[in-house]
């Protein structure tokens, strides 16, 4: 059993070194690599990961191809059973999960929370799975019946980033397991310890060993999963320059891959906006997480004269601090990445209206203030790359066609928002942006449960959405069944 992580304050806390779960075990990773896990408050390591080497991914699978029959051989509404008392284990252990996640990747004690609660919404879809899956039959001629019922794929595999070390599992998870699979999670190397408390947590729940198994590690456990031939699919969720890497090399050998990639999202706002509204929700977009969201806003479109609106951000933004209303940046070389946007948009003659750079919380770590740069053009780094931070680029156009022309040249399709008082205008973007997931006077247009989340383009290599009934079907093959049992004496042509 695993230590209870008895943080309820930011202190730092230590906690055990993450490890693989095997077949039911936890056993020690046999790569050379060992890298601290930082409690990014304080810079601090709360303990230690060491990595996976190939021959653990070996093991991982001839552990879930072993367990695979019997698991298989549940009726559906028996493997669903897990995942309503993995629900109940998650509410009764609410608050230490959510530290542990704050702990790990740095996010506010109330942000790990919201992420807690929308990992349990996966699961609920999870326990819903028995009734949509439920066979289609019909009777397609005379004596003759046609029907479909989804099969596992096999054993399965999933990779995470370091943002959502909770929720992004359980985007995957619970649609796999129900759907009859095996399951290999590699967590990001950078925040292992939430998924050491999911594999407990569904083994507690009666998960059979070997139906879910952890590997730890970075790119060359990653590599050996997408190589491996007896893994039959693939999700992955990171940035998108891995996202292209590892779809392709899933591809090639012949497996079903899905992986979503990072974003660059953009919030139009025209002048009629609700200015409270907008303002809001403009703030919790890309201050949220400190902007470390795949929805996070990273470019405002200002449609015309909207500066009220933008005073009002820029005076928000300045409210905020670091420490209380923002959390930190989760790495070292993160926070060096957002300075070096900041610093290089205000080279090349953008205003820094709101400037974080300067604020730091006491206890050390890696922080950026809430940062507004206004003048900001597309072709500036800041004003087409996703920078991954609490900063927002203001770009400044006379037009909604303008506007919009904008946000379709970007190569990333993940999320779109307008801020408008006006059914036309919210009509006409939406239908317009080429992004997968947009919102009307909504920051972060995450499709909740039972709609599944995805981008478009850049943003996402592979067919449909990661959750929702799309994942299922992502994890499963239909297979059709036709069924004849008598030769009918009034047959025709297709009897
Ligand atoms: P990342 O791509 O660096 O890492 C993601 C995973 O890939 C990790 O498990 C990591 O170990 C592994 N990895 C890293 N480099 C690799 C390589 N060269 N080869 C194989 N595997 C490798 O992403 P991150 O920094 O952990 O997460 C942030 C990114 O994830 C952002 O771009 C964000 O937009 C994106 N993201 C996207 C979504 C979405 O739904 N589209 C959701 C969350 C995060």
């Amino acid at each position: 059993m695993l230590p209870h992580f008895d943080a309820s304050s930011y202190e730092l806390t230590g906690y055990v070194p993450a490890r693989n779960y095997i077949n039911g075990q936890w056993c020690d990773p046999t790569g050379e690599q060992v890298e601290p896990v930082i409690n990014p408050r304080h810079g601090k390591a709360i303990t230690e990961v060491r990595y996976a080497a190939p021959a653990d991914i070996d093991a991982a699978v001839a552990a879930a191809k072993a367990a695979l029959p019997a698991w298989q051989a549940l009726p559906i509404r028996e493997r669903a059973q897990i995942m309503y008392r993995a629900r109940e284990l998650m509410m009764r252990d609410l608050d230490e999960l959510s530290w542990l996640v704050s702990h790990e990747n740095g996010k506010l004690f109330g942000e790990a929370k919201a992420e807690v609660l929308k990992g349990i919404e996966c699961v609920e879809f999870g326990c819903s799975l028995p009734n949509l899956a439920a066979s289609q039959r019909l009777e397609v001629s005379r004596g003759v019946q046609c029907e479909v019922v989804y099969s596992p794929l096999g054993v399965v595999a999933g990779i995470t980033p370091f943002n959502f070390p909770f929720m992004v599992p359980l985007w995957m998870l619970p649609q796999a397991l129900v759907g009859g699979n095996a399951f290999i999670l590699k967590p990001s190397e950078q925040v292992p310890l939430s998924a050491l408390k999911l594999a407990e947590i569904f083994t507690e729940a009666g998960l059979p060993d070997g139906i879910l198994n952890l590997v730890q590690g970075g790119k060359e456990a990653v590599e050996a999963l997408c190589d491996h031939p007896e893994i039959d699919a693939l999700a992955f969720v990171g940035s998108t320059r891995v996202a292209k890497l590892v779809y392709g090399r899933a591809c090639a050998t012949g497996k079903r891959a899905l992986c979503l990639g990072g974003a660059k999202n953009h919030l139009i706002v025209v002048p009629d906006a609700d200015i409270d509204v907008a303002a809001a929700n403009i703030m919790a977009s890309f201050t949220g997480c400190a902007g470390q969201r795949c929805m996070a806003a990273s470019v405002l479109v200002a449609v015309g004269e909207v500066d009220h609106i933008i005073d009002e951000v820029a005076r928000l933004s300045s409210e905020m601090a670091v420490g209380e209303t923002l959390g930190p940046i989760t790495t070292a070389a993160s926070e060096a990445r957002i300075r070096g946007y900041i610093d290089d948009a205000e080279q090349r003659g953008a205003t820094v209206l709101v400037d974080g750079r300067e604020q730091r919380a006491d206890e050390g770590g890696y922080w950026v203030g809430a940062t507004l740069l206004d003048n900001v053009s597309a072709d500036m780094p800041a004003g087409c790359e996703e920078i991954f931070g609490p900063v927002l680029s203001i770009i400044r156009v006379d037009t909604l066609e303008e506007a919009i022309a904008l946000e379709n040249a970007n190569p990333y399709g993940n999320a779109s928002a307008v801020y408008t008082t006006n059914g036309a205008v919210a009509r006409e973007v939406m239908g317009r942006v080429d992004a997968g997931m947009c919102g009307v006077n909504v920051g972060v247009p995450v499709p909740r449960e039972p709609f599944g989340f995805g981008g478009w383009n850049d943003s996402k290599f592979g067919h449909g959405n990661i959750t929702g009934w799309d994942g299922f079907r992502f994890w499963t093959r239909p297979r059709k069944i036709t069924t004849k049992w008598a030769l009918q004496s009034d047959a025709n042509w297709m009897s």
